[in-house]
């Protein structure tokens, strides 16, 4: 089995290929796991951490809308999990061409190439804010695409060029739509990343708006165990919900942040909310549940304790992001 994994040095592409080279994924022994990355400033060696020297592991820097370079890398893969993304909201509203040439032109590149060298499958890893807000219930995935960001805008057209390419070609593909999502070595510009960092640097943390938007929290591990899932069971032209389960507030999120550290309420500081914030995710994980059998494993509170320890423990992975 050789697997191209695109933005596999980004937060969650990194931990998938982790997984896959330590064989935490226990239903797949891939023969070779290949990285395409452009190694943005959201992507870095380092988050492969032990794996780097894997025999089965290779690293190609480039680009995803370098059509003749994804052309020649897809070549000989049984399978490509697709994460290569832009993947900031607030970087989306400052300027949206990059998520557009990246999600959009980038993910058009990589199914035209999928299609010329009939790759087995192809899985594209997407998110839950590609539905826009919901006030109450939870969207299905046969719920209409009505984004509110550039960048889930991008998403959502990713999205839909992906199962075009299935209707009208044929091609095998699956698309996960994961929650917001949690770990290590996930960029301090995330909610979580930089509140815990601010944390462990005296800095307060700011928190947009009156702190009442509501997301669902999952562990970066269970996110990639939804991908193996999708990729092996999943049926060809479905799409998978990855839902945390742990729907929270950002103020809920910012009391237990500073609950952890024995910091106060004065460490907050409110700042003007994000243009289009949507008010609330939510994923109905029904059909995914019941046709991948997958269900998100680790607990909110223990991960998040867990998630804390390791940006303690590695400050020189993430001190050079900050000051960037
Ligand atoms: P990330 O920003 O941490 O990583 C993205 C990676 O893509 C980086 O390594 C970057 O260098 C690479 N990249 C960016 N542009 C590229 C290009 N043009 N060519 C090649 N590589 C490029 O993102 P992430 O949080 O790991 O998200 C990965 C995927 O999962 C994205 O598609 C995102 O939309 C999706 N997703 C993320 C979340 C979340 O909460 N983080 C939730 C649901 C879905």
């Amino acid at each position: 089995m050789r697997i191209l994994v695109t933005g596999g040095a980004g937060f969650i592409g990194s931990a998938y290929v982790r997984r896959l080279l330590t064989g935490a994924e226990t239903t797949l022994r891939p023969d070779r796991v290949t990285v395409l990355d452009s190694f943005t400033y959201a992507g870095t060696e380092d988050s492969l951490g032990t794996v780097r020297e894997d025999p089965r592991l290779r690293v190609v820097r480039g680009d995803v809308r370098d059509a003749d370079l994804v052309d020649a890398t897809v070549a000989g893969h049984d399978v490509i999990v697709h994460l290569a993304a832009e993947s900031h909201v607030d970087r989306s509203i400052a300027g949206a061409a990059p998520f557009v040439t990246t999600n959009v032109v980038g993910t058009q590149a990589l199914l035209d190439a999928a299609l010329r060298h009939g790759t087995g499958r192809f899985v594209h890893v997407s998110t839950d804010e590609v539905y826009g807000s919901i006030d109450h219930g939870a969207w299905p995935p046969s719920a209409p695409l009505d984004p509110s960001s550039p960048y889930s805008a991008s998403k959502a057209a990713a999205d839909l060029l992906t199962l075009a390419y299935h209707r009208t070609h044929g091609l095998d593909v699956v698309i996960t739509r994961g929650a917001n999502t949690y770990g290590p070595y996930q960029h301090p510009e995330k909610v979580i990343p930089r509140f815990v960092t601010n944390l462990l640097d005296g800095r307060a943390l700011p928190l947009y708006g009156d702190g009442g938007n509501v997301r669902d929290w999952l562990h970066v591990d269970d996110h990639c165990h939804g991908i193996t899932l999708a990729h092996q069971v999943g049926r060809a032209g479905a799409v998978y919900h990855l839902g945390g389960g742990t729907a929270l507030t950002n103020r809920d999120l910012t009391g237990r942040l500073l609950t952890a550290f024995g910091a106060g309420w004065d460490r907050v500081r409110p700042v003007a909310d994000r243009k289009g914030h949507d008010r609330r995710y939510a994923l109905d994980t029904t059909t995914t549940r019941r046709d991948l059998g997958w269900a998100p494993t680790v607990d909110f509170d223990a991960g998040l304790a867990a998630t804390i320890d390791w940006y303690r423990d590695n400050r020189s992975w993430w001190r050079p992001l900050v000051e960037a």
